[in-house]
């Protein structure tokens, strides 16, 4: 079963470059995940790796020297524009979402991570604990000093939803500015494609989970972002439930909305990666109600029996 789960996730997302003589692709092990760009430009790969290397720096929980692991520890700092501006992204899909997606879910998630590498279910008295310091209601930010403040001892924040999003969307305004027009750039399946492929939209197959080897759907991308979330990726199961590490914030447990997995299509990498984790957590009901908000997305839903649903 989890090597079939494992197949799906590998193909789950992927572009066709088709036959291209004259593109280059480089990957590299970046932010936790293989980041690939092809473009027909050579210096395409090396803009993008160092945008996500930059970042990387800032946002990195694992590494003890990154800014955000200096904001966790000390509880405020003044922050970087990009911590700034991330976490403030964070603050607006907190509020839209109604607290599905919420980066202070970090103490939590960091119980739940280890409880995937040891396939152990926590005590519920340390979720409990744990949940007393989560909810974005309790940073405090200042526009003007760009002061980050947590206004609850213990509290920290986790930005692995979002981070690769934001990344993206900062390398191809690198690109842009470098005078690339044509590449894609894909972290471990958050993609965005810009302009086109020699004339033509790229294209992007997103696999049938049900069926090896089978496209569902192959989607056209100029210009857009496609991001997919799901409990395939990282999990235990442990007497037959399934614990993922997407959480649910409200309860400190493992999303159980029904969702698997939620494909979302939109102009940004960092909406497509947010809203994407957001579906999952909240469910069918309450996800189609916040993506009101945002007209121009396109959701593709797989829910437990493998049914699949647009939104
Ligand atoms: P992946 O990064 O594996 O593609 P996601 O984009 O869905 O998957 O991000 C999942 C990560 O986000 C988790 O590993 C955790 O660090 C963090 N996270 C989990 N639940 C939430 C949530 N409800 N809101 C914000 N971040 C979350
Ligand atoms: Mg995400």
């Amino acid at each position: 079963m989890k090597n079939r789960l494992i197949l799906i996730v590998l193909l789950s997302i992927f572009v066709f470059y088709g036959c291209s003589p004259g593109l280059h692709r480089e990957s590299q092990f970046l932010m936790g995940t293989y980041v690939e760009v092809v473009s027909e430009d050579l210096s395409a790969a090396d803009i993008v790796f160092g945008e996500f290397k930059r970042l990387d720096s800032v946002f990195n929980i694992f590494d003890t020297g990154s800014e955000l692991s200096r904001l966790n520890k000390a509880g405020e700092i003044h922050a970087s524009e990009d911590l700034f501006e991330i976490i403030k992204k964070a603050k607006q899909f907190y509020e839209l979402t109604g607290g599905a997606f919420d980066v202070t879910v970090a103490p939590v998630s960091v119980i739940w991570k280890k409880a995937i590498r040891s396939s152990k279910l926590p005590a519920k008295e340390a979720i409990d604990e744990a949940l007393s310091h989560v909810g974005f209601d309790n940073v405090y930010l200042d526009d003007n000093s760009r002061q980050i403040k947590f206004l609850k001892l213990g509290m920290m924040v986790d930005l692995g939803a979002i981070a690769k999003g934001y990344a993206i969307d900062k390398a191809v305004l690198k690109l842009k500015e470098a005078g690339v027009s044509s590449a894609v750039v894909n972290a471990g399946g958050d993609i965005f494609c810009l302009g086109e492929n020699r004339r033509k939209a790229w294209a992007v197959g997103i696999q049938d989970p049900r069926i090896a080897k089978s496209i569902a759907e192959k989607i056209e991308l100029k210009n857009m972002a496609v991001a997919t979330s799901g409990d395939y990726e990282q999990f235990f199961v442990f007497q037959n439930k399934r614990y993922s590490h997407i959480i649910n914030p409200k309860s400190g447990y493992p999303a159980d909305s029904g969702i698997v997995s939620a494909t979302v299509v939109t102009k940004d990498a960092l909406t497509a990666d947010v809203l994407a984790t957001a579906v999952v957590v909240a469910g069918k009901a309450k996800a189609a109600e916040f993506l009101k908000e945002f007209a121009g997305a396109r959701v593709k839903i797989i829910d437990e029996k493998g049914n699949i649903d647009e939104l």
